[in-house]
């Protein structure tokens, strides 16, 4: 069994080497009377808040720490092998939380989500039909409370949950600009995603001056995956009655100071709304979710980018990517096809 091993807590920006690859010559199998499950892993999803767990955490958090010496855990698009579980049995698939390794035994399938719909690519399980959907959906329909009509401005927006939150949001008939970190990324939040603008944060010297260039009106809503100085700039571009929806913060997970931000005021005089909120709070809502987004991927109304990489071997690379911005689109990594 390959697995990719956790070594050890990091502080500042991560390196592959937190991580290592081993090969356990453990054989695998569902203890006597168990209610778990043995699945043969397909494709790992990398996210931003894996960052958090990579940290010894000494304040009580929505996710543990990952434990040092053993797999890293993620979200995962699995096969079941054996099932002790009256939910799963041989064959089903599903995805949820499972080990970066090629088989592992789930000792919680009740928090795992079987796979109904497999006429759609798979792998969108861990971006565009999983947890970052969902986040998506939640934090725009749910949280930032929009009207037609509104204006949006999404950060990180070419991330897994950004495209999907702007492409919601065109869908409902707002106007949608985002931000990302190249040209590549510019083209696609315009050319396939349907944004109506984009600007690339890393060029713009005055963000402020950015931000007014493409909403001479002001921001009704911006969903927030980045903090920092650009939740600055936003604050003081926000409407009276603007709403913000605090998903993440990529611009400080790293960081071992977070940067103040100094235009919080704002807040106060536009009264603008600003809620954090958390997706494991809205799983509920996810059949309601599959009705909607399912036949809107089916019609090409809604489409997905995905950043593949080859192998566990590849998964340590690709999971540190994220915090420099290398990843296009959602990344992924397949483990096995079949
Ligand atoms: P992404 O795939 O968007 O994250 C990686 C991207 O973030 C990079 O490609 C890069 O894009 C950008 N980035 C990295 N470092 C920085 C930086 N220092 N400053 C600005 N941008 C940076 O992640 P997701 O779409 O998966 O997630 C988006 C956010 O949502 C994350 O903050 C994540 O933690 C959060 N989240 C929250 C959930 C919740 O329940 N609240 C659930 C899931 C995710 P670029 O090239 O554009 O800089």
């Amino acid at each position: 069994n390959k697995q990719v091993i956790f070594r050890d807590y990091v502080s500042g920006f991560p390196k592959e080497s937190a991580m290592e690859l081993r090969e356990s010559t453990m054989k695998l199998r569902l203890p006597e009377g168990s209610n778990g499950l043995l699945v043969k892993n397909l494709y790992l999803s990398c996210d931003s808040y894996m960052r958090r767990r990579m940290t010894k955490l000494d304040v009580p958090s929505y996710v543990d720490s990952f434990k040092p010496g053993s797999p890293i855990i993620g979200y995962g698009v699995a096969r079941v092998l054996e099932s002790g579980h009256p939910n799963f049995k041989k064959g089903d698939l599903l995805w949820g939380f499972t080990g970066w390794e090629e088989y592992s035994l789930i000792t919680a399938p009740e928090t795992c989500f079987k796979i109904e719909h497999t006429d759609v690519p798979l792998s969108y399980y861990t971006g565009l039909l999983g947890m970052p959907g969902m986040t998506a959906y939640a934090g725009f329909f749910e949280v930032c409370s929009p009207k037609k009509g509104e204006t949006v401005f999404i950060s990180a927006a070419s991330g897994a949950v950004g495209q999907l939150v702007g492409q919601f949001a065109k869908l409902f008939g707002c106007y949608v600009v985002g931000s990302a970190g190249s040209k590549e990324k510019v083209d696609l939040l315009k050319n396939k995603f349907g944004f109506d603008d984009a600007l690339n944060y890393k060029e713009e010297v005055d963000l402020d001056a950015a931000l007014k260039r493409c909403f001479p009106e002001g921001i009704d809503i911006y969903f927030e995956n980045v903090g920092g100085k650009m939740l600055d700039a936003v604050l003081l571009n926000m409407k009276i009655h603007g709403r913000i929806a605090g998903c993440g913060m990529n611009s400080l997970y790293n960081l071992e100071q977070p940067e103040g931000i100094h235009n919080l005021m704002n807040l106060i005089l536009k009264r603008v709304r600003m809620e954090g909120f958390l997706v494991f709070d809205y799983y509920h809502l996810y059949p309601k979710f599959l009705e909607m987004v399912l036949p809107r991927i089916k019609e090409g109304k809604i489409v997905c980018v995905e950043d593949i990489a080859k192998g566990l071997e590849d998964a340590p690379a690709a999971l540190i990517g994220l915090f420099s911005g290398h990843n296009v689109g959602k990344q992924v990594v397949v483990v096995s096809q079949e």
